[in-house]
């Protein structure tokens, strides 16, 4: 009797063994599998997060792309390009007219800063940095480089995102104050220069651009757009070769020209060809340097100012 009771006890000792055993595997089942998507939808959640900002960026750049494309394909000559404030027509150069050249640097601060300012300073040049907003080290120090060294800081929109700041001039006008706000807490420059992304001719802004020019008036800022253009934005890939053809082309044309390049990590042809420009430009007999108060405006679009200034 005894030993039959144990082996009953016996049996079902190990039926509730066997039962937590299959318990805790499904517990322990469960809980990987809940880790497991928790962790996954995070990573999707931060892909996503990156591929928005990736297609904010490429959205910004294509249209940039477009309008500069335009303005290759509009040389001034045929005069494509609406300019207002300085009209093609009078920037033409006669036969020994001596170039007055403008570099202009986009986009940055960036990866290349660093060496396209070590490039001007070998040179003895000076240029125009219209820079995006980052508050990383190295762009607060490239901030301050490029202003310590002497070269003219712009503004050119605190995120480049289209859909900030072409939405609403309420928008726009958020991003320029955070701009400008940085640009002055970093480098003392109360700047008063400013490069529309795309340029003033975009054709992708919501709100109509004599609006933001408005605002840009209103607060004593100057804008200035490009009419010579490398094409270092354009998806055409062009070597370093081709770039400083580019510009060399344009430039013998006009007494001013405000040439548009681009600082940004992933361009590094023009950082390649930047030495081949400056020396192409000396040899032309030009004069490189940066934008100031006395720089013709060059502009694609414009609005008379309804005030004259006292
Ligand atoms: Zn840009």
């Amino acid at each position: 009797m005894e030993e039959k009771e144990l082996s009953v006890l016996d049996k079902q000792r190990k039926r509730r063994k066997r039962v937590q055993r299959i318990r805790t595997g499904i517990i322990t089942f469960i809980s990987v599998w809940m880790i497991l998507s928790i962790v996954l939808t995070a990573i999707m959640i931060v892909k996503m997060i990156s591929l928005q900002k990736q297609i904010d960026y490429l959205a910004g750049h294509y249209n940039e792309a477009v309008s500069v494309s335009d303005t290759l394909t509009n040389s001034a000559a045929d005069s494509g390009i609406v300019m207002q404030t300085m009209n093609a027509e009078e920037n033409l150069a006669a036969e020994g007219d001596i170039h007055k050249v403008y570099l202009t640097f986009d986009d940055g601060p960036s990866d290349n800063t660093a060496e396209i300012l070590d490039i001007l300073d070998d040179y003895g040049i000076k240029a125009t940095f219209f820079v995006n907003g980052r508050e990383d080290e190295n762009s607060i120090a490239m901030y301050k480089r490029i202003v310590d060294e002497g070269h003219t800081i712009g503004m050119h929109s605190y995120s480049h995102k289209y859909s900030e700041i072409y939405s609403s001039l309420e928008g726009f006008q958020n991003d320029f104050n955070r701009l400008q706000n940085l640009i002055y807490d970093t480098t003392g420059v109360e700047c008063d220069l400013y490069r529309f992304p795309g340029g003033s001719s975009n054709r992708v802004s919501n709100t109509d651009m004599l609006e933001y020019i408005e605002f840009l008036n209103a607060q004593n800022v100057t804008y200035y757009d490009w009419n010579v253009s490398s094409g270092d934005a354009t998806t055409q890939a062009f070597t370093s070769e081709e770039l400083v053809e580019n510009v060399l082309k344009d430039v013998v044309k006009y007494k001013t020209s405000v040439v548009l390049l681009h600082d940004a990590g992933n361009k590094t042809a023009t950082v390649q060809a930047l030495p081949g420009i400056i020396e192409a430009l000396q040899q032309e007999g030009a004069l490189i340097l940066p934008i100031d108060k006395n720089t013709e405006i060059i502009q694609h679009t414009s609005i008379q100012q309804k005030h004259t200034e006292e």
